[in-house]
C-alpha cells in the first residue's frame, strides 16, 4: 500500500483547526452476560475461555431464545455514566441495530439509540503540560458486543486474502457501555495527547468504579478516534475519517496525529475528505482505508420488542451516586501529595498511564517510591521496546511482589531487572521466577568469603594497598567476586566483606 503523503505537523496546524470526537467502548465485568445467564468473558475469571464454550441460546439468536437485561450491567451503566456527569434517564430504551455480519448471530445488535441511559455529561482531563480539558460527554449507552472472528490463512490476519474464517461467539453478548464524546474544540496542537489522556482517563474512571478489567489489550477498552480539520476562519465542521479500534495508548496519539498529517495535506492540494472508517497499522504508524461510513438511517434502528425499558428508580440513582470514588483530577491532586512525588515524577506516572498501576502496587504492599521505580522505569522501557504500554505487561501484585524481593534484598536492582523479563515473558510470579532461574542474590557469607579470598590471594598488590588504606582499590576484588557470583551478590555486602577480609 502506497504511504499517504503527509504534511508537516506544525505546518498542518498553521492551515487547519483539528476538531476530534472519542467513541470508548468499555466491556463491564459482570459476572454474565448483558442479556443472557451466559459467562461473561470480558471478567477475569472467564477470560481465556475455549471458544464456543461461554454460550447459551440468547448469544446465538436461537429462534425462540428472549433476551433478559442484566440488573448488574445497568447499574455498572450508571455509575459509569454518574461518573461521567451525566444525567440518568428516567426511562431509556433498547434499540435493534441491524447489519449481517457472522460474529453477530441474530443479524442485529441490541444498542440503544434514540434514548441513552445517560447523557450529557462532562469529564476533566489533564495533559502533561498542565493543560485542563472539560471533555463535554455527548451520551453514554448501553450494548451487546458482537462474537470475534478469526481470518486464517492469509499474511494479515484480515479478511483479504484469508482462506477461511472462524466464528467465537464467547464475545457476543458481552456487555458494552459506549461513551461518545461530543466534538472536541480548542485542543489545537494538543489534540492528539488529549485523545490518549482521555482514554486513560475513563480507564481510570472505570477501575476505580471496578465496573471493567480495562485491559486495552484485551480489547475491554476499545477506542474509535473521529479526526477532522477545518480550515482556519471557517466555521463548518470538515468531513471526518473514524480510525477505529486502536488499541494502546501510544496509538491512540500516534493515530490522531497521523490523520491530521493527512488529511491537512489532502485538503491543502484542494482535494477531499472521504467520510470512512479507517483501520491502524501498529507496525507501519498509519491508517487505511476501511468500509465508507453508514449513515444512521442505514442501520434501520427501531425499538427493541423483546425488551422493556429500563426506567431506574431515583432511590437506586442517588444510591450509586453517594458511592461514587473520587473523580480522576481531584485523586490525583490527592495521591502526589500522598506519595510525596516531585512534579515531575507524578507527571512521568499520569504520562504513562500509570496512575492505577502505582495506587494497586502501593495498595498491594510496595512503597509509591519503589511502585513509580518499576512503572515507570524497566516495565516503560520494556512497553517501549515491544510498542506497546507498561500497564499490560506486568499485575501490580507482581510488582509489587518484585519490589518486596528487593526490599528483602533477595534480589539486586539488577537481578530485578532479569526476573521481570520473565514476569513480561509470562513464566511466572517473581518469586516462582526467582526460583525457575536461579537468580536469588547470594547471600551466603560463606560463598562469598570463599570467593573473595580467592580474588585477594590472586591480586596481592591490590591486598597491599587496601591495608595501605588506600580502600578504592578494592574495586577490582569486588568486580571479580560479582564475576564470579554471576552477578548474584550484593555489592555493598561483598564490598564490606573484602575491607574486612583483607584486614584479617
Ligand atoms: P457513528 O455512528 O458514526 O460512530 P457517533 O455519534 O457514535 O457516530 O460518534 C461520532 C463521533 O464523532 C462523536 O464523538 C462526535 O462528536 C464526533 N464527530 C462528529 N462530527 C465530527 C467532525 N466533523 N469532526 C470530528 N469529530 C466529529
Ligand atoms: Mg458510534
Amino acid at each position: 500500500m502506497a504511504r499517504a503523503e503527509l504534511m508537516d505537523y506544525d505546518k498542518a496546524l498553521e492551515l487547519f483547526e483539528p476538531v476530534i470526537g472519542l467513541e470508548v467502548h468499555v466491556e463491564l465485568n459482570t459476572t454474565t452476560k448483558m442479556f443472557s445467564p451466559a459467562p461473561n468473558p470480558a471478567n477475569s475469571a472467564f477470560h481465556g475461555a475455549e471458544p464456543n464454550t461461554l454460550v447459551t441460546p440468547v448469544c446465538l439468536g436461537l429462534p425462540g431464545s428472549l433476551p433478559v437485561v442484566n440488573g448488574a450491567a445497568v447499574r455498572s451503566s450508571i455509575s459509569l455514566g454518574l461518573a461521567l456527569g451525566c444525567t440518568i434517564a428516567e426511562s431509556s430504551r433498547f434499540a435493534r441495530k441491524n447489519y449481517f455480519y457472522p460474529d453477530l448471530a441474530k443479524n442485529y445488535q441490541i444498542s440503544q439509540y434514540d434514548e441513552p441511559i445517560a447523557y450529557e455529561g462532562s469529564v476533566e482531563v489533564e495533559l502533561a503540560n498542565g493543560r485542563v480539558f472539560q471533555v463535554p460527554i455527548e451520551r453514554a449507552h448501553m450494548e451487546e458486543d458482537a462474537g470475534k472472528l478469526t481470518h486464517v490463512g492469509g499474511s494479515t490476519g484480515r479478511i483479504q486474502g484469508a482462506e477461511y474464517s472462524l466464528v467465537d461467539y464467547n464475545r457476543a453478548g458481552v456487555p458494552l457501555v459506549e461513551i461518545v464524546t461530543k466534538p472536541i474544540f480548542g485542543a489545537e496542537a494538543d489534540a492528539p495527547e488529549l485523545a490518549k489522556a482521555y482514554v486513560s482517563t475513563i480507564r481510570d474512571i472505570a477501575l476505580s468504579l471496578g465496573i471493567s478489567e480495562a485491559r486495552m489489550e484485551r480489547g475491554n477498552l476499545r477506542c474509535d478516534a473521529n479526526v477532522s480539520l477545518r480550515p482556519r476562519g471557517t466555521e463548518p465542521l470538515g468531513t471526518r475519517t473514524e480510525t477505529k479500534n486502536v488499541n494502546s495508548f501510544r496509538s491512540i496519539e500516534r493515530a490522531v496525529r497521523y490523520e491530521i498529517q493527512r488529511q491537512a495535506a489532502i485538503l491543502a492540494k484542494g482535494g477531499t475528505i472521504t467520510q470512512e472508517t479507517r483501520h491502524w497499522h501498529e507496525d507501519t504508524g498509519t491508517t487505511s482505508p476501511g468500509r465508507p461510513k453508514s449513515d444512521a438511517d442505514d442501520y434501520r434502528y427501531f425499538p427493541e420488542p423483546d425488551l422493556l425499558p429500563v426506567e431506574p428508580s431515583r432511590e437506586l440513582i442517588e444510591e450509586l451516586r453517594a458511592v461514587l470514588p473520587e473523580p480522576p483530577a481531584a485523586r490525583r491532586r490527592r495521591l502526589k501529595g500522598e506519595w510525596g512525588f516531585t512534579d515531575l515524577e507524578f507527571q512521568d506516572v499520569v504520562n504513562g498511564g500509570l496512575l492505577v498501576e502505582v495506587t494497586l502496587t502501593v495498595a498491594a504492599g510496595a512503597t509509591p517510591a519503589a511502585a513509580r521505580k518499576w512503572w515507570t522505569g524497566e516495565l516503560t522501557r520494556l512497553a517501549n521496546a515491544g510498542q506497546t504500554d507498561a500497564a499490560s505487561l506486568a499485575t501490580p501484585e507482581q510488582v509489587a511482589e518484585l519490589a518486596a524481593l528487593v526490599g528483602e534484598g533477595v534480589l539486586t536492582d539488577r537481578l530485578a531487572r532479569q526476573v521481570l523479563e520473565g514476569v513480561v515473558a509470562g513464566e511466572g510470579s517473581p518469586r516462582e521466577i526467582v526460583e525457575a532461574r536461579g537468580l536469588a542474590v547470594v547471600s551466603d557469607d560463606g560463598a562469598l568469603v570463599a570467593a573473595i579470598d580467592e580474588a585477594l590471594a590472586s591480586q596481592p598488590d591490590v591486598l597491599a594497598k587496601i591495608r595501605d588504606g588506600k580502600v578504592q582499590a578494592a574495586g577490582a576484588v569486588i568486580g571479580a567476586v560479582m564475576k564470579a557470583m554471576h552477578g548474584k551478590a550484593d555489592a555493598a555486602r561483598v564490598r564490606e566483606l573484602v575491607l574486612e577480609r583483607a584486614q584479617g
